[in-house]
Parts: C-alpha cells; sequence; structure tokens
C-alpha cells in the first residue's frame, strides 16, 4: 500500500515506491493505492506479451527456429545437428503454410524429413516433442504394416485415418498435422540392383506413400479399414501435412563407403569400432539413399535429412536424469506415491547407461534395465510399512548388492534378497 506523505506530491505509487515528484503522473484507487504511469506503460507491455503467448498456443502463432529448438532441448537430449536441423525445417514448413495465399510469386516447395539413426536414439520422440511443442496432432505409423491397395495389409490411407483419430476427426487440425512414418528403410527394394531382385510390394508401398507425401486429394474410408466400392469417403488434401520418415537404416554406411572408397562413417551401432570416423563427417546424399532402396521420387520429397548419433553412456546416464519427463524422475514419481523416496547415486546412474548401452537398443534399453533392477522393490515395498527410502547405486544395478532399503536413515532388509532373508522374500 502506498503512504501518504505531507504533501499530495508526495504521495508514492504501490507498485515501483517512487514519488509524485519522481513520476510525470499518478492515479489514485480506492484505499489509498496509487499506481504511476511507468508501471501503467509496463503492466500494458506484460499484458501484449502473456496475449501474444495465448495465441501462439490458440491461433498455432508460429515459433521461432531458435524456441523450437529450446523446447526440443527440454526432452531430447544430444543430437544436436538434427535438433537444430529439424527446428528449421518445421519453421519454414509452417511458415509455408501460413503465408500460402499471401502475395508471394514464388511458390515453396514442401520439404519433408528423413530422420536416419539408430533404434532408440530418438527419432519418434523428435516427431512427438515437435506435436506437443506445435501443438498439432501427431500419427505414427510403421511402414512394414503398409501395403499397396489390393494387397493384404494396411492401405497407405489409413495413414491419414490415424491422423483424423488422433484430432478427434477436426479436419482443420488433420491438415496441419504431422505424420511419423517409423521404419521407412524396411521397404526399400532389397537389393542394389533394382533390375536383379526387385522387391515390387516395397516399391508398390513407396509410390503409394510418395503420392500421399508430395501432396494429393486422399479419399479416406472414415473409420478405417480396406476400402470398398460403396464405402463414403473423406477428401483430405494431405498437401499440408508433415511427413517425417524414420529408419536405421543399416547397411547405408557400407553404400556410403563405397561411394567415398575411403573410411567407413558410422552411425550403425554393429560397425566396427576401429573403423569409424565422426558422425559428424557423415553426408548422406540422395543417391545413397537410392542406392539403400528408396525410389528416387520419394528420397526428392524428402530433402531434410538427419542422422542421429549412437547414444553413447554418459549420454544415456543424461538421458535417464535430465530431460522433463526422465525416467528416473518418474520412477521417483511413482515410489513417492508409496510414500518412499526412491534415489538414484551418481554410479547407480553411470551403471545404469552402461548397461543399458550392452543391449544395444539405445535409450529404450533404459527403461528395461531400470525396470529390471527396481523389480522387487516395487513389488514389495507397498506392503512394507518400515521402508521410508529406497537407494539404487551401481552394486544394485549390477547385481551384486540388492537395492538399499531405508527407514529412517536405518538399512533394512531388501526384499528379494536372499542373504538378507534367508531366501525367502520378505514383504513386511
Ligand atoms: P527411435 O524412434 O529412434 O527408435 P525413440 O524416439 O522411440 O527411438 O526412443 C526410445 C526411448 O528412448 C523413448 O522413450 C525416448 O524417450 C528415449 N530417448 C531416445 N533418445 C533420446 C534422447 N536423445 N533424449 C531423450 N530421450 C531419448
Amino acid at each position: 500500500m502506498s503512504k501518504k506523505h505531507s504533501e499530495w506530491e508526495s504521495y508514492i505509487c504501490s507498485f515501483c515506491g517512487k514519488t509524485r515528484n519522481e513520476v510525470s503522473c499518478m492515479v489514485a484507487g480506492i484505499n489509498d493505492a496509487y499506481i504511476c504511469k511507468e508501471c501503467v506503460f509496463l503492466f500494458e507491455q506484460k499484458l501484449n506479451q502473456r496475449d501474444a503467448r495465448k495465441r501462439m498456443a490458440e491461433d498455432g502463432e508460429l515459433p521461432t527456429p531458435m524456441e523450437i529448438c529450446r523446447c526440443l532441448d527440454d526432452y531430447v537430449i544430444g543430437q544436436e545437428a538434427v535438433k537444430k536441423m529439424l527446428s528449421v525445417a518445421v519453421y519454414n514448413h509452417y511458415k509455408r503454410r501460413k503465408y500460402k495465399d499471401s502475395s508471394s510469386r514464388v511458390e515453396l516447395a514442401k520439404a519433408n524429413v528423413l530422420l536416419i539413426g539408430p533404434t532408440g536414439s530418438g527419432k519418434t520422440l523428435l516427431a512427438q516433442t515437435l506435436s506437443r511443442i506445435l501443438k498439432v496432432p501427431l500419427a505414427i505409423v510403421d511402414a512394414t504394416a503398409l501395403t499397396e491397395a489390393g494387397y493384404v495389409g494396411e492401405d497407405v490411407e489409413n495413414i491419414i485415418q490415424r491422423l483424423m483419430q488422433q484430432s478427434d476427426y477436426d479436419m482443420e487440425q488433420v491438415v496441419r498435422g504431422i505424420i511419423y512414418i517409423d521404419e521407412i528403410d524396411k521397404i526399400a527394394r532389397k537389393a542394389d540392383n533394382p533390375s536383379i531382385t526387385r522387391d515390387v510390394s516395397g516399391e508398390g508401398v513407396q509410390q503409394a506413400l510418395l503420392k500421399l507425401i508430395e501432396g494429393t486429394v486422399a479419399s479416406v474410408p472414415p473409420a478405417g479399414g480396406r476400402k470398398h466400392p460403396h464405402q463414403e469417403y473423406v477428401q483430405v488434401d494431405t498437401t499440408e501435412i508433415l511427413f517425417i520418415c524414420g529408419g536405421a537404416f543399416d547397411g547405408l554406411d557400407n553404400i556410403i563407403k563405397r561411394r567415398c572408397n575411403k573410411a567407413v562413417i558410422g552411425f550403425n551401432q554393429q560397425t566396427d569400432k576401429n573403423r569409424m570416423v565422426p558422425v559428424a563427417a557423415m553426408r548422406v546424399l540422395p543417391e545413397d539413399l537410392v542406392a539403400y532402396g528408396l525410389i528416387p521420387e520419394l528420397v526428392g520429397r524428402l530433402p531434410v535429412v538427419g542422422v542421429l548419433e549412437d547414444i553413447e553412456v554418459s549420454a544415456l546416464a543424461d538421458i535417464f536424469t535430465r530431460p522433463k519427463n526422465a525416467l528416473a524422475k518418474q520412477y521417483i514419481e511413482m515410489l513417492s506415491m508409496d510414500g518412499v523416496e526412491l534415489s538414484f547415486t551418481e554410479d547407480g546412474v553411470q551403471a545404469i547407461g552402461e548397461k543399458a548401452k550392452k543391449r544395444g537398443t539405445g535409450a529404450r534399453g533404459l527403461r528395461a534395465v531400470t525396470e529390471e533392477v527396481l523389480m522387487e522393490t516395487m513389488f514389495a515395498v507397498p506392503n512394507m510399512k518400515a521402508v521410508n527410502k529406497v537407494v539404487v547405486d551401481a552394486g544394485a544395478v549390477n547385481n551384486s548388492r540388492p537395492v538399499l532399503i531405508m527407514k529412517d536413515g536405518k538399512r533394512r532388509r531388501a526384499p528379494g534378497s536372499k542373504r538378507a532373508t534367508g531366501g525367502k522374500r520378505q514383504v513386511a
């Protein structure tokens, strides 16, 4: 509240504390409250900023590439080059859409994205995080489940149906959505030389996908399933839908090697380490993808190519603890619901990273490892009254010691520990 001095000039702004003499104008409110002109101006600015953020959320106002990248940083650890590339690509995609009807005479071509990287390196996570940042629906589909029309399997148009489901059939949302097509490498032709061993069904699916990806008006059965003549279709223009394709592309390094005729470039976890050169040195050219078995037209429609790095142990440890929804945070939250404080020691996190790395499934291994380490604990703890702290260290991860179970700073017997319980599981 403002203080009233003897002279009216010395009324004080309730917000910044300046006196009437220090400001050009002061407005009086009720109960001896005052506000100066500068503070009114400041609040107006703040309100405008807030409105801008609200507009961004409601009207889909476009965040800048830097803003997109910063949001990706909250969820995706490492993969810096890909995050940057993707932020620019996505920004350009939605900018192109936004200014489609403006007076610009240059038609901006659609640029879909291809993500290459080993399993569990974050390809799907990138697509998921983008859809979250941009507040657009996302459909994730597996290329291996798709077939050409007329074959057993899913029609390619069902991809769009998936996106319709994801956006509650709000067609305005559908046409600005993202479709992530996983395992695109699995529908490559089987051989380098298409004239010898043609995998016709793979190529057929590529052809069918091509139409959707480059932009077409697709006839989509609203309820999914196979098309049949007496059905009604929803017409969906796919021109503005952003397609992100992902795949591990095992063996692409050999193709690049052959092209370069020099050191092999390793993004593939199975590659001989001695022959690897840094991923940063890797440059995938369209001809490499064609040699791998993608049809040139499809490669042409995926001009933005990002290569994700294989995740090292230190990055796995970071992935385990750092992202907003990191696994460690999720397990801590889960046990806190049972009144138990879970913590991971530094060497415990490192050991989880090392164990996950050995599985060769990227960050996907983290969950499996943690699940194994904490399985007995999570089974028993809800029944154990005398526990309020659980500590996971390297010994527990490597099975040389049980998980540390404590009550008020004192160690308790661990569940599933034969030594501590004489072979009986203690649930108390
Ligand atoms: P991919 O699609 O490359 O096979 P995903 O994106 O599905 O891999 O990742 C598998 C799991 O690992 C997900 O739970 C994801 O959260 C986590 N993960 C993978 N890479 C990263 C990363 N770079 N940063 C954070 N989490 C990651």
